[in-house]
């Protein structure tokens, strides 16, 4: 039987629900247990593939290609585990599961209502997971502020399987915001009190609160904090700002947010923490050696949780390399007449962003012109790809009317076109390529030289795909295909035989980064942009 945590957010969004549950999960990982997180969503979309990442930041895609919440990459990226579609449930997926039901006739003559059969969902959904696996402990992050009227058939839920559960089988975090008040020069607990007592209201009282903070909480906040939450003094707890999320879990740890849970939940850890891998990782990335930068092409630029999982994984490279890793972010759109914006970079390395719709492309593909003249490193993911094909075509080869359908739906040369089964797809919802597919790597390629292996699983989110008609065009000009899904024959990598390092791919490793797993692309990514920069700075000196 698997053991519960519940966290909830009060007072503001944003306060990183997310990372304070990996966080956590981190540290009882740690400890021996397994741990999985789920995260519910209270917003009615079936799931966040439809959402524009200006409102929502990055897709996230698991193995078996659910497009899900960004928090999922967290959870994957700190505890080195995979999720699925079950850990990342939306209000729009308990209703339609419901409904469905409704009309197959599954209520028998009854009103269905919130109470009992959304919350009888939500609650089989949170426990789908301890089904699943066996997980010891199982997190679950209720999405949205307490007070939301979208979150109240969850709270209810949870208040519903408090009951059920033994006590000792499950409990509550909530993850507060204590403003600090210059005029004034103190903390104030009047909002987190308000949270809190809007929790009671719905039957729950919290066994912990976690409050986020500018600056260190005095005793006598954490006391009256306590007093008027009725939580225990020693189980209100600080979470600071720290300089990194991957600095959250060692935060964590000196409040002892771990120990009040094995304690709370009476668990018996298999053995003292060991967080040397994850400790070594923060050394490496706070003490760099060097630093490169990498200039990132994207047409959301705006918002850095559009890239959220490429941000991480550089991150993660970074590390490996010792290395920082310094991203410049530019709007593709910006590229469209001249490659100028570019240039003004001391660019060790070009990273073309995935993405959808036709705005920016030039840019894009004029960015790709240019790396691939001066011999720069290039790394070109899922649109990324598409476009370093379209720029060989007519760059290299010679040939204009070359496009992908996606931006010229007539165009003469169709080197990027839809698949005969995405041809009869209309709805958008769920139906792009997505989810992990077998890709078999060329011998003596560069990317078998990356992975160290011939067979690699990644996953997907697409629609349009590297059309085959061209395929021995391409090759016999120098840009290979050196990844090839074996069932499909489907192109997954391509790279450029004429050039230090250039490779673009029809996936998304940023998916797969993980602390304690850098992606390999972008650990040898990284690598090259030293290089490329050492090489620059001894031809400068000459
Ligand atoms: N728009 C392209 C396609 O659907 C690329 C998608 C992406 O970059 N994720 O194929």
């Amino acid at each position: 039987m698997s053991k519960f945590i519940f966290i909830t957010g009060g007072v503001t969004s944003s306060l990183g629900k997310g990372i304070i549950s990996a966080s956590l999960a981190k540290l009882l990982q740690a400890r021996g247990f397994s741990v999985t997180i789920q995260k519910f969503d209270p917003y009615i979309n079936v799931d966040p593939g439809t959402l524009n990442p200006y409102e929502h930041g990055e897709c996230y895609v698991t193995d078996d290609g659910a497009e899900t919440d960004l928090d999922l990459g967290h959870y994957e990226r700190f505890l080195n585990i995979s999720t699925s579609q079950a850990n990342n449930v939306t209000t729009g997926r308990i209703y339609q599961t419901v409904i469905n039901k409704e009309r197959q006739g599954a209520y028998l003559g009854k009103t269905v209502q919130i109470i009992p059969h959304i919350t009888d969902e939500i609650k089989r959904r949170i426990k789908l997971l301890e089904q699943e696996g066996a997980y010891d402990i199982i997190i679950t992050e209720l999405g949205g502020t307490v007070g939301d009227i979208e979150s109240l058939p969850y709270l209810e839920s949870l208040r519903q399987m408090r009951r059920e559960l033994r006590n000792k089988d499950c409990m509550v975090i909530h993850l507060t915001l204590i403003p600090y008040l210059k005029a004034a020069g103190e903390h104030k607990t009047k909002p987190t009190q308000h949270s809190v007592k809007e929790l009671m209201m719905a039957g729950i009282i919290p066994d912990v609160l976690v409050c986020r903070t500018e600056s260190k909480l005095s005793d006598e906040i954490k006391a009256k904090l306590a007093l008027f939450c009725n939580v225990d003094k020693n189980h209100v707890i600080e979470a600071i700002d720290a300089d990194t999320i991957y600095r959250v879990p060692l935060f964590m740890q000196e409040e002892k947010l771990d120990q009040i849970v094995i304690d709370r939940l009476k668990l018996e850890p298999k053995h003292s923490p060991n967080l040397d891998r994850w400790t070594e990782f923060l050394d490496r990335y706070k003490n760099p050696k060097t630093e490169v930068n990498i200039v990132l092409v994207g047409k959301y630029n705006e918002l850095a949780d559009a890239y959220k999982s490429i941000y991480e994984s550089f991150v993660h490279a970074g590390a490996v390399n010792e290395c920082k890793v310094n991203i410049i972010p530019i709007h593709s759109e910006n590229l469209d007449e001249s490659t100028l914006p570019l240039e003004i970079h001391n660019i060790h390395g070009l990273l073309v962003a995935p993405g959808f719709g036709d705005r920016g492309i030039n840019g894009k593909i004029g960015a790709i012109k240019y790396v691939r003249e001066k011999g720069v490193p290039f790394f070109g993911i899922c649109l990324g790809m598409q476009c370093c094909v379209v720029e060989h075509f007519r760059n290299v080869i010679g040939i204009d009317d070359v496009s992908s359908v996606e931006v010229d739906p007539d165009t003469r040369h169709p080197v990027i076109d839809l698949m005969p089964e995405q041809k009869k797809i209309s709805a958008k919802g769920g139906t792009m390529r997505l989810g992990a597919y077998a890709c078999e790597i060329k011998k003596e390629s560069l990317a078998e030289q990356i992975y160290g292996r011939n067979i690699i699983h990644e996953r997907h989110r697409h629609r349009y795909e590297f059309n085959n008609a061209y395929l021995q065009q391409m090759e016999s000009h120098g840009l290979i295909a050196s990844g090839i899904n074996p069932e499909t024959e489907l192109v997954e990598i391509v790279e450029r035989e004429d050039h230090p390092f250039f490779i673009g791919v029809q996936f998304h490793p940023e998916l797969k980064s993980r602390v304690e797993e850098p992606h390999p692309i972008f650990v040898a990514f990284v690598d090259a942009a030293v290089k490329y920069k050492n090489a620059k700075e001894v031809v400068a000196a000459l």
